[in-house]
């Protein structure tokens, strides 16, 4: 089985002898198309007419999954191009990081994830964004630098990373970019550190005692930093303020937002009582009914019923807009509810003592007396 992309990563079309192993699937020799293994997505393209859906490993066999049957014979295999650049881009960029990290820093790479959208690398341990800063800037100076990567057979001085469990074959292929990086891998690579053109660290987060990075590198990485910096731009804008002032002015707002929910809190805390007070007594069934039909914020809906069943010794409803709360001593809330919803439309439940929901249009005060005593 020989892999093609191992030595001659920029070959994209070549002719393949292909051997049909089961209905729709192939294996091919030489092999052109990376397989779904240690983190990099498998590659796509075609082997004469048939498209090429998966290519995995089996047995230690790489077989790709076609869209339509071939039968034993020579054809040409084409490589979704640009696809494999992508994935190789990340996958170099991510030799370079972890291979900086490990030297450098002393972390130790435990998983590798290439995503079509994001890419992570798992740490060992907790990093800070200083590190990340650092790790960023010496890896775009090896980008700079433009290091032919390398692939050398059964070298004695190799880190086996834990995304490289599945090698099977007798052969280490052991891949080394400059004094940066040397480990074993059987990915698909660039040819060089210059192809992958930008490498972007744009976040960390905690993970069990480690930390996982997410980065990308080539055009997906300048999307991304353009996207990050028209957000910014949006930002500077509505704060009329520099970058370097937006922190402290989110936060200033922030704070003052919280001050503001304090207040208002405060005040409807001064209003409820008036508006208990204010409810339109009704009585069903020789039951005491407390309503208040009123805008009041969603959060206090059930609260104020509450405030009014225990006020009356009966039941509570409160609606606001479309929101509807009942609170019940003396009678079924939750069957109250219904009885209302069958008239009106809703959703929403409860219990016997407490129900809350939607419902479908808004009512007034006249008009649930009318349901509560006559349906
Ligand atoms: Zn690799």
């Amino acid at each position: 089985m020989k892999r093609l992309y191992w030595m001659s990563p920029d070959i994209f079309e070549a002719e393949v002898k292909v051997k049909a192993i089961a209905d729709g699937k192939v294996t091919i020799e030489p092999v052109i198309f990376h397989p779904d293994e240690g983190g990099q997505p498998a590659d796509k393209g075609a082997i004469g007419e048939a498209n090429v859906c998966n290519v995995e490993i089996v047995n230690g066999q790489i077989v790709h999954t076609l869209d339509r049957p071939l039968s034993d014979g020579k054809y040409i295999a084409r490589l979704n191009k640009q696809r494999r650049l992508y994935t190789a881009s990340q996958h170099t960029a991510q030799h370079i990081l972890s291979g900086i990290a490990e030297k450098q820093f002393g972390l130790g790479t435990t998983g590798v994830h290439i995503g079509f959208e994001r890419c992570t690398v798992d740490f060992d341990r907790k990093i800070d964004s200083e590190t990340v800063k650092e790790l960023e800037q010496k890896s775009m100076e090896v980008v700079t630098l433009n290091i032919p990567v390398e692939t050398v057979f059964n070298d004695t001085d190799v880190r086996i990373r834990s995304n490289s469990r599945e090698i099977e074959s007798d052969v280490i292929r052991v891949v080394k970019i400059g004094d940066y990086d040397k480990s074993a891998c059987c990915g698909a690579h660039l040819r060089t550190t210059g192809q992958i053109g930008i490498i972007r660290i744009f976040d960390i987060e905690n993970k069990k005692k480690g930390t996982r990075m997410f980065f990308l590198a080539g055009r997906k990485a300048l999307e991304q930093s353009q996207l990050e910096t028209s957000v910014l731009r949006e930002l500077r804008k509505s704060a009329g303020c520099s970058t370097s002032e937006l922190s402290a002015i989110f936060q200033k707002t922030l704070g003052h937002s919280k001050e503001l929910t304090k207040e208002i809190n405060r005040l409807w805390s001064r209003m409820l009582p008036e508006l208990v007070k204010s409810a339109e007594a009704a009585e069903v069934e020789s039951s005491k009914i407390g309503i208040q039909v009123t805008d009041v914020p969603r959060q206090l809906v059930t609260k104020l019923a509450g405030m009014i069943a225990e006020a009356i010794d009966g039941t509570g409803i409160v609606v606001s807009d479309v929101s509807i709360a009942i609170s019940s001593n003396r009678m079924n809330a939750n069957e109250l509810l219904r009885k209302i919803q069958n008239t009106v439309g809703g959703k929403g439940g409860g219990s016997a003592k407490a129900a809350n929901g939607k419902l479908n249009r808004t009512v007034t005060t006249d008009e649930l007396i009318t349901i509560l005593k006559h349906y």
